[in-house]
């Protein structure tokens, strides 16, 4: 992107140009949608008469009907967080596109050489990828975390839909018909396996065994003193899933992410020793087989700087490498305070949001994107890679029954593959064949089997 005065006579040249209101925000969605998404480059051009965004190539032109940016600093407040949105499709050249639009009237004229779109791609963008509607909306669950039942994508019913790249499909679609020279980005589907290490094993020691069904017989407990002591005899540990987890991804010819804790003392923290034999022992395995090993800060690390460095310190003395990712414990966050802890603790990409009530796309997208602090009006360095998809919310949140759940990765797999897409996931290694998840490793079979289903062309 090159800001200047002079334009380009290049009539193959893109020319942007923006109003003064917004700025700095629709500078980066344009980054997003034009650079970063696409893989295109254009001009910009500041505006001052017009409150509309306009996107040329030669004379022929593109006009956003700005819909949102109604100062020159914005604003926002829980009446900006609209009530409904709008749903139809939009015909460019030959093809209907799928539309939401939260501001504006979703709708495209075409006269000649000139396209109106009122459907504010540039603020729904925004809200989708900063959002903004978290840190405005003050409903908090049980863990402090903005549910997924407060956001607008599940009240008007379209998490499943990653608008953003719909977005950008629409805008590819029309720049198309303008006649654009330039070649868009390439890129494939993936599936990026995840791993929160929360209890890497059921039982920490034999005398761990031992304390727990001591205590167990001490309350009568006689099922469980007995299921423990069938599952220690057994000698097979119910948590002890790393070996496959691994050998899955290298299957399916992808790295893992195994996220790691290495502190935390409230009552969701299970706090095993990082630094012990046998967790050393695991995490060497992992990095030999060239796995990645990230950071699980523990649940009150969210708004916590202090916290956190120290829990990323104690992983990087332990590995002996600089930690720059991973994911927050409970998947709790708080916007955009979270996102500045990460990004003031040098780490180079979260992949925390997901919502845990509900899988799909919270930020609106399937792509990895540069993070915006709405408040500080800046893009940082931080990438968020946003989970799609958690088996605890499938079971636990969603209460989905094994051949729902499938339906539903497949579905969210299949979506992710039509805008060659990040399928993240998170598996933990807890959650296999044990009491309470019976049948669901089917769901996990799929998850990593069901092809994608590319409707790409
Ligand atoms: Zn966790």
């Amino acid at each position: 992107m090159i800001l200047q005065e002079n334009l380009s006579s290049n009539s193959n040249a893109l020319i942007v140009s923006i109003p003064t209101n917004g700025s700095k925000e629709i500078q980066y969605m344009l980054r997003i949608y034009l650079e970063i998404f696409l893989g295109i480059s254009y001009q910009i051009s500041k505006n001052h008469q017009d409150q509309d965004t306009s996107l040329a190539i030669g004379d022929r032109e593109l006009t956003i009907r700005n819909a949102f940016w109604r100062k020159a600093t914005p604003e926002y407040s829980v009446k900006d967080i609209p009530q409904k949105v709008t749903k139809s499709s939009l015909q460019v050249g030959s093809k209907k596109h799928p539309s939401v639009c939260i501001y504006g009237n979703n709708q495209l004229a075409q006269q000649d050489k000139k396209w109106v779109l009122d459907n504010d791609i540039l603020a729904n963008g925004f809200f989708m990828l900063t959002r903004w509607e978290e840190s405005i909306n003050k409903v908090r669950d049980q863990h402090d975390r903005f549910p997924s039942s407060e956001a607008l994508a599940v009240k008007e019913n379209f998490l499943d839909r990653p608008i953003v790249n719909e977005y950008t499909e629409l805008l590819w679609a029309i720049l198309m018909e303008m006649g654009i020279k330039q070649a868009r980005k390439k890129r494939t589907a993936h599936i990026v396996p995840t791993h929160d290490v929360d209890m890497p094993y059921y039982f920490k020691s034999t005398g761990h065994y031992f304390k727990k069904t001591a205590w167990h017989l001490s309350k009568m407990h006689f099922k469980e003193a007995s299921t423990e002591t069938k599952v220690f005899l057994s000698g097979q540990d119910p948590y002890d899933y790393h070996e496959k987890q691994m050998s899955d991804a290298e299957i399916m010819g992808v790295q893992a992410s195994f996220f790691f804790m290495t502190g935390g003392s409230s009552k969701y923290d299970p706090a095993y020793q990082i630094g012990s034999k046998k967790i050393t022992s695991l995490i060497a395995q992992i990095q030999n087989r060239g796995h990645h090993i990230g950071l699980h800060p523990s649940y009150d690390t969210y708004n916590n700087l202090q916290l956190f460095r120290e829990e990323k310190q104690r992983l990087e003395e332990t590995i002996g490498n600089k930690i720059t990712t991973g994911r927050q414990h409970y998947l709790r966050f708080s916007i955009p305070e979270t996102w500045r802890i990460w990004e003031e603790s040098e780490m180079e990409w979260d992949s925390t949001l997901g919502y845990a009530g509900m899988a799909g796309f919270r930020c609106g997208v399937c792509y990895d994107f540069p993070v915006y602090d709405f408040q500080e009006r800046k893009e940082l360095n931080l990438i968020e890679q946003p989970l799609i998809m958690m088996e605890v919310s499938l079971k636990q949140y969603e209460n989905l029954g094994v051949n729902d759940a499938i339906k539903k990765v497949e579905k969210l797999k299949s979506t992710v593959s039509q805008y060659n897409g990040s399928f993240v996931y998170l598996w933990h290694n807890s959650s296999y064949e044990r009491e309470g998840w019976e049948g669901y490793n089917t769901v996990y079979e799929r998850t990593l089997n069901s092809k994608f289903d590319s409707l790409s062309s």
